[in-house]
């Protein structure tokens, strides 16, 4: 059938592209570059059952990414390496597969508030976003809804409430730092999660299985393959081709987008396809180098930004050891429910919580008790029964504080440009990354450390050394997840830039073409029919989870492309 728009990428925000625009009634053909996956393919498996343990046969996660239990809904390195350049230690999370990253995040989905929206206009640094929190709350709305979100409403003005489905239950350490919280006069929440606590749609709520970053086998979470693309194929307007890698747009001689080119991963055949609509949706980076591989000098990029200003919020740090009034309880199934607190920021929000020493904030998270292995025992001193007594006596008293969404500063000089030698498996140029932290970022993570341990003193926890990751599963740096450290041995060693996987910019929005690639409708300014969802739009980070936001902005960008198509918007 002739297709009146392609969505590139079937993650978080091209599944929600597609839905939207097939709803509309517009056919639309979806590409993407990964393997076809059911949610029957998901199991549950114990670590005792594995031959490695989760660590994998030596060389496999070398070779894809996350662990033995989930590295076939990642990525496979050698097949699509990237580049780095010197001083840049940065590490790209990276998935291709039907649903991309929404299979396996981590869930937690937080609206921005005003004073991110305009953060510019209020201390002086780097450029407002082009829409506000008004332009942006009917779309959280739409959002929330339908892929349910469980949270408290809590009226705090930095964090604001939405459509909630009712928030999970606390465990025991997430009630003593909820207390702490409080006592040192700090806002705190139950962590606010894409995963239902109640039926929405069809999909049943969480059984509390923790298994949420190895894939739902149920649909409770928030993923394309249970919640966007069901419906959208329900339409009979979307066709999905898998093992499509997408190589470039191609253009026609009126300045419009005519369709891209992409390969058949197995044959490695060129195909050509045509549409009346472009929609650029591979996952922030990925959708900025197809702008670079289309035109010599990057596709829309009359700005010359584009490829610059890219973001990562500052992450990886934590604050554990043991909460001493819960050593020795009885094992629980704490690693089951991964919810946790969220201590949104309460620093440099407005002019009374203004600092002088660094500008924006971050967002904190805390946690704790049983997780699926005691990965602090291998730097536990000791040996034989009474070390073993000891280590079982604080399974259940682990916790640990870390860093959500520190706000690392858009500088020019972290960028994006292709590789002039290194090709990907399919001949394609792939990205070098340049990207380093400046003092602000630095800065931001030595107040975390200190408020964080504040917080877990407040709390009568006693801070450790190899607690530092290794938390539950499904948490950044938890058990079985992507970030869990290969060798417990490693446990505090400094992770690379990127860890918190929550890379954006590098084709802004701005209000005026000749600052940035895209318009508040994340439709680039030089081509109308070209729209880029993901998280390239953000001018600057903010210091919430940027995936509800991309979300929101996929849905608003696909409401114009809509009234666009039906002669409605210019
Ligand atoms: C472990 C982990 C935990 C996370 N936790 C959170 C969290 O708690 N909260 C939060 O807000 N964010 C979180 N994130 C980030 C979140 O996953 C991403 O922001 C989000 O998935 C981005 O959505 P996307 O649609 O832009 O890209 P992706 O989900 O990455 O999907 C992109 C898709 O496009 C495909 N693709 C790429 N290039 C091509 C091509 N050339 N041709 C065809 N297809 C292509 C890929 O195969 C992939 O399927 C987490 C990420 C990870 C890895
Ligand atoms: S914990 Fe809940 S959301 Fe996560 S995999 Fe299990 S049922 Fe799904």
């Amino acid at each position: 059938m002739p297709f009146d728009a392609i969505v590139v990428g079937s993650g978080a925000c091209g599944g929600w592209a597609a839905l939207e625009l097939a709803k509309a009634g517009m056919k639309v053909l979806m590409l993407e570059a990964g393997s076809h996956v059911d949610q029957k393919d998901f199991r549950h498996t114990f670590l005792y059952q594995m031959d490695y343990r989760g660590q994998g046969k030596p060389g496999l996660l070398r070779r894809y990414g996350g662990s033995e239990r989930n590295y076939r809904i990642m990525l496979d390195n050698e097949e699509n390496p990237y580049t780095t350049a010197p001083g840049t230690v940065y590490r790209w999370g990276r998935s291709r597969v039907l649903g991309g990253r929404s299979l396996h995040w981590a869930r937690a989905s937080d609206r921005m508030a005003e004073y991110e929206f305009k953060a510019a206009s209020r201390d002086g640094y780097g450029m407002d976003w082009a829409v506000s929190y008004a332009d942006m709350k009917p779309y959280y709305d739409r959002v929330e809804s339908f892929i349910g979100v469980n949270a408290a409403l809590e009226g705090f003005p930095q964090f604001p409430d939405g459509i909630f489905q009712p928030p999970m239950p606390l465990n025991c350490a997430e009630t003593i730092f909820t207390a702490a919280s409080k006592s040192l006069g700090w806002p705190v929440t139950p962590r606010r999660l894409a995963q239902l606590t109640r039926t929405l749609n069809n999909r049943p709520p969480c059984h509390y299985c923790g298994n949420c970053v190895n894939g739902c086998d149920v649909g409770a979470m928030f993923n394309t393959i249970s919640t966007t693309l069901p419906p959208a194929l329900k339409t009979g307007n979307l066709e999905v081709r898998t093992d499509s890698v997408v190589a470039h747009v191609r253009m026609n001689n009126e300045n419009r987008a005519q369709g891209v080119t992409y390969i058949e991963r197995y044959t490695k055949k060129p195909v050509d396809v045509d549409a009346k609509y472009i929609i650029l949706a591979g996952s922030t980076l990925e959708n900025t180098r197809l702008m670079l591989l289309s035109a010599k000098g990057g596709l829309a990029n009359s700005s010359g930004t584009l490829g610059q200003y890219m973001i990562d919020q500052v992450g990886g740090s934590a604050v554990a050891g043991i909460l001493p009034k819960l050593k020795g309880a009885p094992s629980r199934l704490d690693d089951g429910k991964s919810s946790g607190i969220t201590v949104p920021n309460f620093q440099n929000i407005d002019q009374k919580t203004a600092r002088k020493d660094f500008i924006r904030g971050y967002v904190m998270n805390a946690t704790g008790g049983q997780t699926e292995y005691p990965m602090f025992a291998a730097s536990f001193p000791g040996y034989g029964s009474e070390w073993k007594k000891e280590i079982k006596s604080r399974y259940a008293a682990q916790a640990r504080v870390w860093i959500a969404g520190g706000e690392m500063l858009a500088r020019k000089e972290n960028f994006v440009e292709l590789d002039p030698e290194v090709k990907d498996h399919w001949g394609i140029p792939v990205l070098k990354i340049h990207f380093t932290h400046c003092d602000n970022d630095r800065k931001i993570i030595a107040d975390f450390h200190e408020k964080a341990e504040e917080l877990f003193r407040k709390a009568g926890g006693e801070v450790m050394a190899g607690f530092g990751r290794g938390g539950p599963a499904g948490f950044p740096g938890g058990a079985g997840s992507p970030d869990a450290p290969p060798n417990p041995a490693n446990a505090d060693r400094q992770r690379p830039l990127g860890g918190s996987i929550h890379e954006v910019g590098t084709a802004r929005m701005s209000a005026s073409p000749k600052d940035g690639v895209l318009n508040s409708f994340c439709r680039t300014h030089d081509i109308p029919n070209l729209y880029v969802f993901g998280g390239n739009a953000f001018p600057s980070s903010g210091d919430k989870h940027p995936t509800l936001t991309m979300m929101a902005l996929t849905v608003r960008g696909c409401d114009h492309l809509i009234a666009q198509a039906k002669g409605r918007a210019s």
